[in-house]
């Protein structure tokens, strides 16, 4: 069992700190500064959810951070495991919202998709989470908690398991929640911590044109970038995604090309395929029409369908030709293939439906389109 640690309120949360915040944190207390790093290496290097558990401090240290700072952490309410193997963690915050990551083999490793808000606000139409709304932000210590918790059950379930790349894909729209975002990317990274490569973490975003200027010009997290673009033009992005009317599909490849690449790193354009809607081989010579001349690479993701969306997958011999066609006109595609689709853990799919959360209706839109999303 995963332990977690009845926690007091009002306290500072080490688990939110970044390591220059917890040594700042101790010298505020009139506590040595390598205090700081000492509690924060137990938490975020070997996974600590509790002072007790910090065997190397005196007990009337354990007890001076007890009564001055918390350590926040999620609770694991349901672990659901798909017959392929991908693992879908419910976790619970402390003021009761309920959050969802999933744990998906790769080969020989794990990628781990995590959430960043409790729904979302975008409201993409063919997303479950969408039909959420959006609740509150995840602080960011509910953001790397996730991975914590993620390694734990991992090294239970498979202990020659690791996870090897944490992707920003899971509920939410992680540029909505940016300070959070820049200080969960500082913690996972820092070498005296998770430790983990810049390189392998992936944010992926609706596309909030200010806010990728932000992260571009970001000098202390550097992860990849992933853009959900889903349509070949603003017709049927503006349909689809109701952001586009607010940073149309111009604004947004403008704002890419002025994004900071690292040598040999790419910007991954994911594309939700839906029967009928974008599917087309006209779509697709499109596609490849916008995007040339972009250091980028496709991923198709086929759309995984839930109650709450009238969408369909197009046929296998569609997403084939899809994708032939993308190859053909030069561009560098994947293709996606749901994971975890049985236990609702798919992309997009994420709705904490096991919870009993209300359902939430289709709204099928008629007359003018809503206006666009406030920023
Ligand atoms: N909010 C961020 C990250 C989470 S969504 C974003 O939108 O990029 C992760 C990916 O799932 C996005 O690329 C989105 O387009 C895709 N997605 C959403 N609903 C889906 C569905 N029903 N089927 C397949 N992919 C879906
Ligand atoms: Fe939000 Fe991403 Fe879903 Fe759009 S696809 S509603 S941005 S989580």
């Amino acid at each position: 069992m995963v332990p977690t640690g009845p926690v007091p309120e009002g306290l500072p949360d080490l688990r939110t700190m970044t390591l220059a915040d917890a040594e700042a944190f101790a010298v505020a207390q009139g506590w040595q500064r390598f205090r700081g790093e000492q509690v924060w290496r137990w938490v975020h290097d070997k996974g600590a959810r509790n002072f007790e558990e910090m065997t190397n401090l005196s007990q009337s240290t354990r007890d001076e951070f007890a009564a001055k700072a918390t350590i926040g952490c999620l609770t694991v309410a349901e672990v659901q495991t798909s017959k392929d193997g991908t693992r879908k963690i419910r976790m619970t915050t402390r003021d009761g919202a309920s959050i969802e990551s999933v744990l998906i083999p790769m080969g020989e490793h794990v990628t781990q998709c995590i959430s960043s808000q409790v729904g979302c606000a975008v409201d993409c139409q063919f997303c479950a989470t969408a039909k959420m709304g959006l609740k509150r932000n995840l602080d960011a210590g509910e953001i790397v908690d996730q991975v914590y918790l993620g390694k734990r059950i991992l090294a239970e379930a498979e202990p020659a398991a690791r996870i090897s790349n944490i992707v920003y894909m899971g509920m939410g729209e992680p540029l909505h929640n940016y300070d959070n975002l820049i200080t969960s990317l500082k913690i996972l990274t820092n070498d005296k911590g998770a430790k983990l490569a810049h390189r392998r973490i992936t944010v992926s975003t609706s596309g909030l044109v200010p806010k990728l200027a932000k992260l571009g010009a970001e000098t202390e997290v550097r992860p990849n970038l992933a853009v959900s673009l889903n349509a070949p033009n603003d017709a049927v992005r503006d349909m689809i995604m109701p952001i586009n009317r607010k940073w149309n599909i111009g604004k947004l490849l403008a704002a890419l090309k002025a994004y900071p690449l690292e040598q040999r790193r790419r910007i991954t354009f994911e594309y939700v395929l839906l029967a009928g809607v974008n599917d087309s081989l006209a779509d697709a010579a499109q596609l490849a029409k916008l995007l040339r001349g972009f250091k980028c690479k496709v991923n198709l993701i086929p759309y995984n369908p839930h109650p709450e969306a009238e969408y369909a997958r197009p046929s296998a011999a569609q997403i084939d030709a899809f994708q032939n066609e993308c190859k053909r006109l030069g561009m560098s595609t994947y293709l996606r293939i749901p994971k975890g689709d049985d236990i609702d853990a798919a992309c997009g799919q994420l709705a904490n439906r096991s919870n009993g959360s209300p359902v939430v209706p289709l709204r099928i839109r008629k007359g003018p389109p809503p206006p666009p999303p406030v920023e």
